[in-house]
């Protein structure tokens, strides 16, 4: 699958959707501007000491939108990471972060590097020299600029960013609230890891939930038996796989990995693919009956749900028209071109939009700071004082049964269920969960109410180009 000549960049189509959306906004051209531009990026070159001689790399840390700060974003390492990439992510963040109403802006950072050719040592060495080039210009600070994991980088380098911005501002009792997505036993939050994931499976279970959205894909019924077909089983696409076939009983049909694919209409097994993955790198050897060797032709499969939790441009002019799918969700940031995002919704396909999709990371990413700043974990004051009301209402009901003479019983599962108080996950959860309605239906009030607008993009970016705008405006620009 190669990108079309005409295909715009990545940067290019995040302006040219944003260009779209504005189209039908009242805005200044100013303001427009103000809003669309990035605010600014910082290249970084730096010399490590590896295997007896100094290797340079180049990072970058972009800041798209300061109306509201912290900025926040994550940082990826991956070989292909450059200025354009970075804007792009960073512009998507503010618009996230709107959209979700987390009260951030909107950064991205980057690191070029193909992080399997180094040890964990020499990339330990990598991540505190890059984070020391950041900290030192406040690219990395509690208030002012927060990074959190995203393609190639998890909780360790988050680990080992906080660590180091301690060992540099040894005073700042908020030290910890400096980048999010860190363990649990390092400042972390319940519920992070599987952030993003749980996000699309909350966004796909508020998307079922929309009768007049379900009929615009042609689709009925519930996502029960459902086909879907994921592009990329790292962190988001495994969490949602594994989420959407063990809770909702989706049938994983497809797992598209970058060493081809794993193609059966009777079902996949998450679980064994990503062990399988993890050990060996890829899906090649998993099952010769199921592999495909020309990965991206799976995209192109029939299905219910297609899940692009990899790259950005793998929808693009070359194989667009060929898709299949009613519904696409986004769970990486950018997986459809401009032009590939015509042709869809020229053909009627849904394509719940990468802004909101993937938003779960950043809600979570949210609840960390938070506690972080309020140094308590969520849930530590409340829990036991709920299980004690509930007791006073069993013991209640128990006692009127018994003075009724009716014999009612409780059933010990309900007891169980109803007298256990709120932990942090349970708590992260449901805030998730609470994130992803309301910011559905605010896009979906949009969706359904404009005749000019015909999808769920262009609705996500009035809804959330709107709160910025109004951000700007109420400072008086
Ligand atoms: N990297 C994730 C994203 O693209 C998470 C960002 C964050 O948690 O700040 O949304």
């Amino acid at each position: 699958m190669t990108q079309n000549a005409r295909e715009p960049s990545f940067r290019e189509s995040v302006d040219q959707m944003f260009n779209r959306a504005v189209g039908l906004m009242d805005l200044s051209p100013g303001l427009e501007e103000k809003i669309r531009v990035c605010n600014a990026t910082y290249t970084v070159r730096f010399g490590v000491r590896l295997r007896g001689e100094i290797k340079t790399f180049t990072g970058y840390r972009s800041v798209h939108s300061e109306h509201m700060e912290p900025v926040k974003g994550g940082i990826r390492y991956a070989t292909g990471v450059n200025q354009d990439e970075v804007e792009a992510l960073a512009a998507l963040m503010t618009y996230k972060c709107a959209l979700v109403e987390a009260p951030f802006g909107g950064s991205k950072g980057g690191l070029c590097i193909d992080p399997r050719e180094y040890e964990t040592h020499e990339l330990e060495l990598i991540t505190r020299r890059f984070a020391y080039e950041l900290i030192k210009r406040d690219l990395i600070n509690p208030s002012q600029n927060v990074p959190a994991p995203d393609m190639g980088t998890g909780e360790r380098e988050m680990a080992w960013m906080a660590d180091q911005y301690k060992r540099m501002n040894t005073t700042d009792i908020n030290g910890n609230a400096c980048v999010t997505g860190k363990p649990p036993n390092a400042g972390g939050i319940a519920g992070r890891v599987e952030a993003t994931g749980r996000g699309v499976q909350y966004a796909l279970h508020a998307f079922f939930r929309d009768e007049k959205g379900m009929q615009k894909a042609g689709m009925t019924g519930d996502l029960s038996g459902k086909r879907v077909i994921v592009q990329g089983l790292g962190n988001v696409g495994y969490h949602a796989a594994k989420f959407l076939s063990e809770e909702d009983g989706c049938i994983i049909t497809g797992i598209i990995e970058r060493d081809g694919a794993l193609y059966n209409p009777d079902g996949l097994d998450v679980e064994s693919i990503r062990a399988w993955i993890a050990k060996h790198g890829g899906v090649s050897g998993f099952s010769d009956m199921h592999h495909v060797g020309d990965g991206a032709s799976v995209l192109e499969e029939p299905c219910d749900i297609l899940i692009p939790a990899a790259l950005e441009g793998v929808i693009n002019l070359s194989n667009a028209a060929d898709i299949q799918a009613p519904l696409i969700i986004e769970a990486a940031n950018g997986p459809v071109t401009a032009g590939a995002d015509q042709i869809l919704r020229e053909k009627g396909t849904v394509i719940i939009p990468d802004m909101y999709a993937n938003a779960g990371g950043v809600t979570v990413s949210y609840f960390e700071w938070v506690k972080n700043l309020s140094h308590i974990r969520f849930g530590r004051m409340q829990r036991r004082q709920e299980e004690s009301r509930h007791q006073l209402i069993i013991n209640e009901l128990e006692r009127l049964s018994k003075d009724a003479g009716v014999g009612w019983e409780l059933s010990p599962d309900f007891k169980q269920k109803y007298l256990r108080g709120a932990g942090e996950l349970e708590l992260v959860r449901s805030g998730l969960d609470d994130t992803m309605r309301i910011a559905y239906q605010s896009m979906a009030d949009v969706w359904h109410a404009r005749e000019d607008v015909d999808d769920l993009r262009t609705a996500a970016y009035l809804v959330a180009i709107g709160k910025v705008a109004a951000s700007y405006q109420a400072k008086g620009l």
